[in-house]
């Protein structure tokens, strides 16, 4: 299994190469030279596997045994997919809401330490980061700017690890004060808070200039794990595998899966499940009113906007203008043209938009891939978290909502509608409670987390200040 650039450099790398490296060396995008594929008789033996040794299974599809062995992968998905991380012997159950809409079910993702779905990806990650470091004796600094989810999923996957330190950049005062909690509770030695007097682009443009540092980075060995790391991806799959067996009886059915979006990062990985053949239907992409994707699959056009054109919503981990991963589908869809791809994004990268709405790959889009997106609105999620919890008795959280309504219209008779839970409602509690008309209770666990004392260091948007701080460690 190799993996090549959606632009075209002929550079081959194994997985644990593309693991730890960002983009490619010309700009794009890491992907398996050519999927593979999921056959009939593996699909019936996966249906008695426990999650952990699913993962197993799915994930050695992506990586060659003389990169990292299959009984060293073995261990690492059984350490990761436990009950105690994660909850249930499940590890992401499926319940019904059929009161609100026959046929839907949600399946939960978000019932890891930092209950959003980023954890069933990031919490192996964390393990596959310390193996790979261990063999390669080199320590890495990852360096991130989060608004919320993304820095706290990576914060509790790394949380110990050898060889890995993180450096979390936070805009001070603007999370929730269950996200700060979350955060900056953490006293691992390994683990950095920094909150940024500032917003969050002025977190993330520190990011931009410390890796714009050749020096620096190389001296510090700097990294990230944001949402284009494959690894990330590729552990994604197993939950839509996981669905779709939860949801069936046999090879023959289909199911739809219905996605919160942003990045692309998590349907991305429906979307390399059903290339895989396993049997969906239809993916319901689920936007806000930051709607570039919804757009795109409507139209034909896609039109990234620069960040002072994204509204902030009440889904905010989805409030984002330019879909990291979308360049993995659209290599797909142009049938691996890498020539193209790079057009494209020439255009993109000079914040211009395209338009390929005339060409018969996208008029044969929704066929060929099942994709069929919609957008919600504040009004819309709040009634949808209304309706659901009257209805069926089950609180949603925002981002949920968000899918749920897009996907309603969309259940077909005899087809599972399979919601992907990228939250639980007590990260989100205000929103909620506008809703549903009270909080969402804590769980004893979560009010002492609440109360513990804070590791944060507050600065001023100061680029030398943060890399004096990492060179300090
Ligand atoms: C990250 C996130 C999303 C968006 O996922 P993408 O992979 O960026 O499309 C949706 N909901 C929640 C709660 C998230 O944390």
């Amino acid at each position: 299994m190799q993996y090549l650039s959606t632009r075209g450099h002929p550079a081959r790398q194994s997985f644990s190469q593309v693991l730890l490296s960002g983009l490619a060396e010309d700009g794009g995008l890491m992907l398996p030279e050519t999927l593979p594929k999921i056959t009939d008789a593996e699909l019936t033996a996966w249906r008695a596997l426990p999650y952990h040794a699913l993962a197993h299974a799915v994930l050695s599809k992506f990586i060659a045994t003389d990169d990292i062995d299959s009984a060293t992968l073995a261990a690492l998905t059984k350490a990761t997919y436990t009950k105690e991380v994660f909850g249930t012997d499940d590890i992401t159950p499926l319940r019904k809401i059929d009161g609100y809409a026959p046929g839907m079910q949600i399946e939960a993702l978000s019932n890891g330490p930092t209950l959003a779905f980023k954890d069933m990806a990031m919490q192996l990650l964390g393990r596959l980061f310390e193996f790979e470091l261990g063999r390669r004796n080199q320590t890495l600094n990852i360096l991130g700017a989060t608004s919320g989810d993304t820095g706290s999923a990576a914060e509790y996957a790394m949380r110990g690890r050898k060889g890995v330190n993180v450096f979390m950049l936070s805009p001070a005062g603007r999370m929730s004060a269950f996200q700060r909690a979350q955060m900056y509770s953490l006293q691992d030695a390994n683990i950095h808070n920094i909150a940024v007097e500032g917003v969050f682009d002025d977190c993330q443009d520190i990011v931009k200039a410390v890796s714009n540092d050749l020096a620096f980075k190389r001296q510090y060995n700097i990294g990230t794990v944001n949402s284009i790391n494959w690894g990330r991806i590729s552990a994604q799959v197993v939950y839509y595998v996981k669905g779709y067996l939860a949801a069936t009886t046999a090879n023959a059915q289909k199911v739809s899966f219905a996605v919160p979006s942003g990045n692309f990062g998590n349907i991305l990985a429906g979307h390399i499940a059903r290339e895989m053949g396993l049997p969906i239907d239809t993916l319901v992409l689920a936007t806000n009113e930051n709607n570039v994707l919804a757009e795109f699959f409507n139209t034909g056009v896609y039109r990234p906007r620069p960040s002072k054109e994204t509204f902030e919503t009440s889904s905010p981990s989805m409030d984002i203008s330019k879909a990291s991963n979308f360049e993995r589908f659209v290599y797909h869809l142009f049938n691996n043209d890498a020539a193209r791809v790079a057009a494209l994004w020439r255009e993109v990268d000079q914040g211009r938009a395209f338009d390929v709405s005339q060409t018969a790959e996208w008029k044969g889009l929704r066929e060929r891939f099942g994709f069929v997106a919609g957008t919600s609105t504040h009004a819309d999620r709040l009634a949808t978290i209304r309706e659901v919890y009257e209805k069926t008795g089950s609180l949603i959280d925002t981002h949920t909502a968000d899918a749920v309504k897009v996907a309603r219209p969309l259940v077909k008779p005899g087809v599972p509608m399979i919601v992907l839970e990228t939250a639980l409602p007590v990260k989100f509690a205000d929103t909620v409670k506008d809703a549903v008309g009270f909080e969402p209770p804590l769980t004893a666990d979560q009010q002492a987390m609440m109360k513990l004392p804070l590791r944060v260091v507050q600065i001023a948007p100061d680029v030398e200040r943060v890399k004096a701080i990492i060179a300090g460690r």
